[in-house]
């Protein structure tokens, strides 16, 4: 039942979400000015400041005789006030406080704040008071350091009503706000608010729902002021299904509007493919054989193709962008494939070489910070004159229109380094391309939902075969002598290792270099005569070029580095990672390091090195220790981090949500993915009188997914 003062106004005043608080005249003007401040400015502001907490005021715990394991909210009268000194310097402020009606067993708990001397003046003897904090014992005394608090005035009885007798939301406070003056206002507001202008953005719940009955209007007034614990529940997952459906409404928008754009068959006969199959010196593996079959439907039909790959670090997606470019080629359209840096473009382009040039394929190197002059050291420019049939590149392919005029598939590597607004930057080029994404981060799949939404999922679920095992081990401090003889050992032996040192991949500081730098000195002397080579993201991209080039000729053993070799890079001689201040990195970032060795056919090691202050920092780093299962390390990383961690706040692209939670809310994350589809599936343009509300309100939307 509705708590009986928050009463539908007969009359209601406010019929428009963005009324200015100021012309309501409900809210008095010091309030007004509180709330101003706060950036408080109109109706809708206020609505979607969601509590924080609640507070069950309907019936007070008693008072607590003795430490309690959770806060209590307690109604008490102050008895009185002190400030006490402990040492010369250090002062507090002491309220002691007792129930209203002490009864013979009742004991005072003493509220105490250190460090505000301006207490002594909220504070009065006689005044009640709401009280809410953790009572713990302090000598043979009961106390609350820092309880949270409200003074409880009289006069009012709408006030009284608002603040007392229900369950009370507390809400995060911004500067200078009063909790009574934000939790009465809101109240106010919802006390005049015509119920139309809270339309519900999701159709009336079907029967069995556990929302039935609810309304976005209902599900508001309940998340502020909810009669019970259970309809504040009920209250908070519709209304963060509400937001999930606007986030799922925009990708199934976006995502068929893609596919309603004209697309072309770009899928030749297979000829190639099958040359391309018999010259590999390897079978490929199952779960790619499937991944090209997906892709090879997508590039027959002649709706655009949008598709995700999904695999583990060394899951072989190279190979699958290689077979889908053969049968675009075969058809007579050009291939771009775009990496997010130099380097993985460079090594995509010999790998391609590699594989591609016996069978007759003109591939083209191109990137943004040289010219085709003959400096690129990897560039073969016996190609020049000829029109590439597969270009490959960094972003800097999307600005440059001349390359890509007869583009057929675009190939985007490891699409967390890359945009969404780049991947529409491509598709507005006139044409539209199919398009595969290539990720290794392996991503949940309600996270796959929210984030890739809009495209079509294709998983390599399988290591290719014949691949030597990674032995992992967490060391704290390893004696330099000593992870010096284990490399000499296996260097020894032809094999080669990374050095990893933990510098911030896009903000390299010059301090970072020099660490870097100096490691790499000393590594240097302590290997001698072996070689050691050096990588960070200040150096130049020929500077670069010319290490990498080093590494994979074996010229130089011993790599050592920062973060920029995280991504795609493939050198499987290379089967030693040792990794410093490893208990800075996140475990996924960890896993994606870690997938640079284990390649080739003999063993790997990695060894993360931290330095065993933090006992958390070394249990986090075991789960690698455990397992190889990119997705098993996800979902640790997840838990530990929060999805914005994981998918790099660009990429999340879930700004939008307030209440929204993708990893606890899964079920609420599917179940809005089913009603969008229903309601697009019903009207797809969102036109017809019944939806066409939500089209202007996620036209307005600004907080939903990128967009463009
Ligand atoms: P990813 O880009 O998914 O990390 P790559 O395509 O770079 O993986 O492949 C990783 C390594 O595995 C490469 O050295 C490649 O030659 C090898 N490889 C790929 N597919 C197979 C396969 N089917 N069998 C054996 N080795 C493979
Ligand atoms: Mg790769």
């Amino acid at each position: 039942m509705r708590n009986p003062q928050l009463t539908v106004s007969l009359t209601p005043l406010i019929a428009d979400l963005h009324t200015r608080l100021s012309a309501l005249g409900i809210i008095d003007n010091r309030a007004l000015g509180a709330l101003d401040a706060a950036g408080f400015t109109d109706v809708e502001s206020l609505l979607l400041w969601y509590p924080r907490r609640y507070e069950d005021r309907r019936q007070f715990s008693g008072f607590p005789t003795g430490p309690c394991d959770e806060a209590v909210c307690l109604l008490a009268r102050v008895e009185d006030c002190e400030i006490k000194h402990v040492g010369p310097q250090r002062r507090y402020f002491e309220a002691t406080m007792m129930p209203l009606d002490p009864g013979p067993l009742d004991q005072p708990i003493g509220c105490r704040w250190f460090n505000m001397p301006y207490m002594s003046k909220v504070f009065a003897a006689d005044q009640e008071v709401v009280l809410y904090g953790k009572p713990k014992w302090s000598g043979h005394r009961l106390v609350i350091d820092h309880p949270d608090y409200e003074i409880v005035e009289d006069g009012d009885s709408m006030e009284a009503d608002i603040h007392l007798r229900r369950i009370v939301p507390v809400y995060r406070l911004k500067e200078g706000l009063p909790q009574k003056v934000i939790r009465s206002a809101t109240f106010r507001v919802l006390d005049q608010l015509d119920p139309k202008t809270l339309p519900d953005l999701l159709r009336k719940p079907a029967e069995g729902s556990p929302f039935v009955g609810m309304s976005r209007y209902g599900a508001m007034r309940a998340i502020h002021f909810p009669d019970s614990i259970e309809e504040r529940k009920l209250a908070r997952d519709y209304l963060a299904l509400e937001e999930f459906f606007g986030l799922q409404l925009n990708l199934l928008r976006r995502k068929n509007a893609y596919a309603a754009q004209s697309g072309m068959r770009h899928c030749g006969e297979g000829k190639l493919l099958a040359k391309f199959q018999e010259l590999l010196p390897f079978a490929l593996t199952k779960a790619q054989l499937r991944a090209i079959g997906e892709v090879r439907a997508g590039l027959e039909s002649d709706t655009p193709m949008n598709r995700l790959l999904q695999g583990d670090v060394g899951s072989g997606k190279t190979f699958v962008a290689m077979a889908a470019a053969l049968l675009v080629v075969e058809a007579g359209f050009q291939v771009a494939i775009m990496a997010p840096t130099q380097i993985l473009a460079e090594q995509h382009y010999l790998v391609f070489q590699k594989h591609l040039e016996p069978l007759g394929i003109r591939l083209r190197l191109h990137t943004g910070s040289r010219k085709e002059d003959g400096n690129m050291p990897l560039f073969d420019g016996s190609n020049i004159g000829a029109e590439p049939q597969i270009i490959i590149g960094t972003h800097a392919l999307l600005y440059d229109d001349s390359q890509l005029s007869n583009l057929g598939l675009a190939v985007i590597d490891e699409q967390h380094k890359f945009g969404v607004s780049q991947r529409s930057r491509l598709i507005n080029k006139g044409v539209t391309p199919d398009v595969l994404v290539m990720t290794a981060t392996p991503i949940p799949r309600t996270l796959t939902m929210t984030v890739y939404g809009d495209l079509e999922v294709s998983v390599l679920d399988e290591l290719p075969a014949g691949r030597g095992k990674i032995v992992t081990a967490v060391r704290q401090e390893p004696d330099p002598k000593k992870v010096a003889a284990f490399l000499k050992q296996h260097l020894g032996e032809g094999r080669q290792a990374y050095m990893v040192y933990p510098l911030v991949e896009e903000s390299e500081k010059l301090a970072d270099v020099r660490a870097v730098t100096r490691e790499f000195e000393e590594w240097s002397e302590r290997l001698a005569p072996l070689k050691c080579g050096i990588l960070h993201g200040r150096m130049s991209g020929d500077e670069k070029d010319a290490v990498m080039a080093r590494f994979r000729s074996q010229e130089v053993k011993v790599l050592v580095s920062t973060t920029v070799i995280e991504v795609g890079v493939d050198v499987p001689n290379a089967n030693i990672m040792i990794i410093y201040h490893a208990d800075r990195f996140g475990l996924a970032q960890l896993h994606q390091l870690r997938g640079r060795i284990g390649r080739g056919e003999h063993d790997s090691y990695c060894v993360l090195v931290c330095d065993g202050k933090n006992p958390e920092a070394i249990e986090k780093l075991k789960v690698l220790e455990a397992t190889r299962d990119g997705f098993r390390i996800a979902e640790a990383d997840l838990r530990l981090r929060g999805p914005g961690e994981l998918l790099g706040t660009a990429q999340s692209g879930v700004a939008g949500l307030r209440l929204g939670d993708l990893v606890a809310d899964a079920r609420l994350v599917k179940l809005s993915r089913d009603l969008a589809s229903e309601v697009l599936e019903m009207d797809p343009t969102l036109d017809s009188p019944e939806y066409r509300h939500l089209r202007v309100l996620l036209d307005a939307r600004s907080d939903g997914v990128e967009l463009s």
